[in-house]
């Protein structure tokens, strides 16, 4: 099967086609055609608006980009199918309300020419199951370490559930908040990783209550550490060190409460070379198996709505178009998991 996905919750205008003999099986990323444009706002953060703006202008380039591999697809091989995509996946939330809305608009518009169903995807679940579906791994705990969100999850009885989560902003916006203070370009995340291989560790606020944590405190004192005159470098290294260990706390603790021995990371700032090795030590050291995906499957992309879409069109979980209105504020815990078999604990 060819499953077309489309995501834009936020900044990455993408498509992406996923072609699959069983999407239930786990394959390589060779298997998923990636097509994204993205806004890069002039200055400042993401702006909703300007955001929205450049999903109307790239959603239907990336789209048609998409259309026109899986019809060089149909075209290299002897079938002879209906239509060259057989389902359209979407970003139906969580993400900002005027992008997702042309998203789902463009979604039930290719689904209608196709005469193919539509599937509505959660895009947090859709980072956590890219990096099940490379991994096989069979039952991860996952850590979502992107822009918006900061969330652990862990599947029990059919859901998604997060067993902890920011008490405040999520970590990639909560760097970038940081960043913008000291007048550097968004997206400021990739800017504190280089810097902060050039400082000294400099402590911070670290705030974790049980499997909750926040980031507001260790945010107004690194701007107020660098406005004192503390060198940026130390700043930048003193944020990795302590944010990221507190994400590692509540990994860890995710994964002795559920007697786990696999984790998952997903989201853009798991692109962070200090993130991941963290984690690896972690679990290396209570024997447990570590998978963060290529990077070009962690920042948003539209593959991981095409992987997860394949697996619930297979599972017949699609949407009808009168019922396909998008939710800026859809919770992973929402989501019924279609896809896993009444097997799964
Ligand atoms: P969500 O997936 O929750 O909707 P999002 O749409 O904002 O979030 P993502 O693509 O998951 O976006 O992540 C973007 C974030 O990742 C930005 O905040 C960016 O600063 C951060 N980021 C990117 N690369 C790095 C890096 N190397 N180190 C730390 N943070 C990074």
């Amino acid at each position: 099967m060819r499953v077309l996905g489309i995501e834009g919750t936020a900044w990455a205008a993408s498509a992406a086609v996923f072609e699959t003999a069983d999407p239930s099986t786990h394959t390589d990323d060779e298997h998923v055609f990636i097509e994204s444009d993205a806004y890069q706002p002039a200055s400042g953060g993401i702006h909703p608006r300007e955001a929205a703006e450049h999903m109307g202008e790239a959603v239907p380039q990336v789209v048609e980009t998409a259309i026109e591999h899986a019809e060089e697809r149909v075209a290299e091989s002897s079938e002879d199918p209906a239509s060259p995509i057989d389902a359209v996946a979407f970003s139906r939330g969580p993400g900002l309300g005027p992008c997702l809305r042309i998203v789902g608009t463009a979604a039930r518009a290719v689904a209608q020419r196709f005469d193919v169903p539509l599937v509505g995807v959660n895009h947090m679940v859709a980072h956590l199951e890219v990096g099940r579906h490379f991994s096989g791994f069979d039952d991860p705990v996952c850590l979502n370490a992107s822009g918006a969100n900061a969330h652990i999850l862990g599947y029990r009885n059919g859901r998604y559930r997060v067993l902890g989560e920011t008490m405040d902003t999520g970590v990639g916006n909560a760097l970038d908040k940081f960043t913008r203070h000291v007048g550097w370009s968004h997206p400021g995340g990739p800017k504190v990783e280089r810097h902060a291989k050039e400082g000294e560790y400099l402590d911070l606020p670290y705030v974790v209550k049980g499997m909750d944590f926040s980031f507001s405190g260790i945010m107004s004192a690194a701007k107020q550490a660098v406005d004192e005159g503390e060198a940026v470098e130390d700043v930048c290294r003193g944020l990795e060190e302590t944010i990221f260990a507190m994400l590692t706390e509540v990994s860890e603790r995710a994964l002795s409460l559920t007697d786990g021995d696999e984790l998952v990371l997903g989201g853009g700032v798991a692109q962070n070379d200090r993130l991941r090795a963290m984690l690896a030590e972690m679990c290396d050291q209570r024997g447990a198996d570590f998978y963060a995906p290529p990077a070009k499957f962690l920042r948003d992309n539209a593959g991981m709505i095409a992987v997860l879409g394949a697996k619930m069109f297979a599972a017949g979980d699609t949407v009808a178009i009168e019922e396909s209105r998008v939710d800026s504020d859809y919770r992973p815990d929402q989501v019924d998991v279609s896809w896993r078999g009444r097997g799964a604990k």
